[in-house]
């Protein structure tokens, strides 16, 4: 199943930039960044935020209110200050450098263990697959089961058997395409489900007959491979509506403002009232990303 699944992918899988970085640094951020937001608006950020944290001891000596204008555009602003945070415990306990294990870097603040297998995968070649709720689809319909211990394990042993076959070991339309050397196998079989994720394995009508795994999946062509194993959408809120909205506004006005000025922040905000807007400021104080002084007004954090 390995060798059929990276045969397809040497073929028909995405060349998506960034893909074959390997120094674990700006896998880190860029696995971070890419938890709730698109991967290609968290490529370019990703190089941004690397040239001005270019290792893990610039980012531990910055201010969260640094941290947080580095991350403009990006949103989820709290991955920046765990990133940060992150960054510290990396000067702390691993010599200033991104720790190598699954388990270290599942202590590292913001990162799960998705994140960890990511990293530990695509950065220090593990034998693991990160499973996305993408590649959870697909390996379902493989197995006919949602148990997420099964899922993961047979997502591991598809990194487990020797590289030889049909696997390059390279990523598709890198300058060592066809170079059968070997590779960060996790990373290629992540890579490669989530590629057939999105163009073959689709969440409402899977291509089926185009598919590379077809011969062992329980759910080919059948009415299992339909809607069941697609995670339901909650009924959302208009965005503007919501407390995460609301957050991300005051911070994007105090990210404008002049380094280090107090601003006052007062009066609604869109559909909130002044009260909300006062509660959303003292909670994001309580959280660390910004500080208020005596008069009320609010600026980033500079501690
Ligand atoms: S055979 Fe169909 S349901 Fe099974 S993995 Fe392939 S596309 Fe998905």
């Amino acid at each position: 199943m390995r060798d059929r699944l990276l045969e397809w992918f040497d073929a028909h899988g995405r060349s998506l930039p960034g893909r074959d970085v390997r120094e674990p640094w700006r896998v880190l951020v860029l696995e971070v960044m890419s938890q709730q937001t698109q991967i290609d608006r968290c490529l370019r950020a990703r190089d941004e935020f690397c040239e001005r944290f270019p290792i893990p001891a610039a980012l531990a000596a910055a201010t969260p209110a640094d941290a947080l204008r580095a991350w403009a555009g990006l949103g989820y602003n709290r991955r920046a200050l765990a990133l940060r945070r992150a960054a510290q415990v990396a000067v702390e306990r691993h010599g200033g450098t991104v720790p190598a294990t699954i388990d270290a870097l599942g202590d590292l603040p913001g990162v799960g263990p998705y994140t960890a297998r990511a990293v530990a995968a695509r950065a220090f070649g593990a034998r693991v697959v990160p499973v996305d709720v993408n590649v959870r689809r697909v390996l379902a319909r493989i197995l006919g089961t949602s148990s997420v211990r099964s899922i993961q394990a047979y997502a591991d042993a598809l990194a487990q058997a020797p590289e030889d076959g049909a696997s390059s070991g390279v990523f598709p339309g890198t300058p060592e395409a066809g170079n059968r050397t070997g590779g960060a196998i996790g990373a290629r079989v992540a890579d490669a489900l989530m590629d057939l994720a999105a163009s073959v394995c689709r969440p409402r009508h899977p291509r089926c007959a185009e598919c590379p795994l077809r011969i062992a999946c329980v759910s080919a062509f059948a009415e299992t491979a339909q809607p069941q194993h697609v995670p339901a959408v909650p009924a959302e809120r208009p965005f503007p509506e919501t407390r995460r909205w609301l957050r991300g506004q005051i911070l994007r006005e105090l990210r404008d403002a002049p380094a280090g000025a107090w601003v006052p922040v007062e009066g609604e905000r869109g559909s909130h009232g002044h009260v909300s807007v006062r509660e959303a400021v003292s909670a994001l104080a309580a959280e660390g990303f910004v500080e208020i002084d005596a008069e009320g007004r609010a600026r980033l954090s500079e501690t």
